[in-house]
């Protein structure tokens, strides 16, 4: 039993709370890399004098920041997509995930867009507000949903692979919705768009936070309705039906994609699911 995907676990996370019996400090480049320490991206909170709250989790009150300096002696820089995929505890993935987008949604919301005029912290929430009085626009953190989905035809599940991923690797289909769409509209039309078949039966999963970028990933299962595949050659270079005994590689267990694989294969108990 696999339990490191994040939606199995009750961890205590509460965004902009900063009531922790500890404290840690994530610091990011301008270009997401990470800055990890002798213990890893978790540093000590008081490398640096100025900070903002990302929230507490599990006990741990967590603040962000932008370094722009060169590592101290023994820091070095790490991508943040591969510093979240080696550090796959909770603690790590939420900090680092909830405190990049923090920290960018400080960095790019620093004018009202509305009147020009410059936005405050809004107190109480994770907002900002815009210093003019007749304004006064409020805006938030920019969540972006995404659907994923594993589709499935009896014995057999659709993978697929993009042209930044490892050599061998597949995943389940990804896209992000647009404005006015249902999941389940989104799920139809982004099956089709990446490798031109008609699915059915959409049945909601689970969902996963994930900074690349602002994403919401909601897991969905789906069953193939009709037509051949046909891959749209950019965004998908590859896409098979695999018997679920013939699987290629697949993504790290931390991930969403493969907690849908996981529990269709029957390897994943999905009454962890709901233990949040
Ligand atoms: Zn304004």
């Amino acid at each position: 039993m696999n339990s490191s995907f994040r939606g199995d676990l009750a961890i205590d996370w509460w965004p902009q709370s900063d009531q922790g019996t500890s404290a840690a400090l994530v610091a990011f480049s301008d270009d997401r890399q990470v800055l990890v320490g002798p213990n890893g991206p978790m540093l000590d909170a008081s490398l640096v004098n100025q900070s903002h709250t990302v929230g507490t989790i599990s006990g741990v009150s967590v603040h962000c920041v932008r370094w722009s300096d060169v590592p101290p002696k023994g820091y070095q820089w790490m991508p943040l997509r591969a510093c979240i995929l080696s550090h796959p505890d909770d603690l790590t993935f939420i900090a680092l995930s909830a405190g990049i987008q923090r920290l960018e949604f400080i960095e790019e919301h620093r004018f009202c867009g509305r009147c020009g005029s410059a936005n405050h912290s809004n107190p109480g929430d994770s907002g900002v507000r815009c210093s003019d009085a007749d304004c006064a626009l409020v805006s938030y953190p920019r969540i972006s949903p995404s659907v994923i989905v594993l589709v499935t035809r009896g014995s057999q599940c659709l993978l697929a692979r993009s042209p930044r991923f490892e050599p061998g690797m597949y995943s389940t289909l990804a896209g992000f919705l647009e404005a006015g769409e249902s999941a389940e509209h989104a799920i139809r039309r982004e099956i089709r768009e990446e490798v031109g078949i008609e699915v059915t039966r959409p049945r909601y999963f689970a969902t996963q936070s994930w900074p690349f970028k602002n994403s919401l990933m909601m897991g969905y299962f789906a069953e193939w309705a009709s037509g051949d595949i046909q891959v749209d050659g950019v965004e998908i270079v590859d896409a098979q039906w695999f018997e679920a005994d013939k699987l290629p590689g697949l993504p790290p267990a931390s991930s969403i994609s493969r907690a849908l694989i996981d529990t269709w294969l029957g390897q994943r108990d999905p009454e962890l699911l709901t233990h949040l």
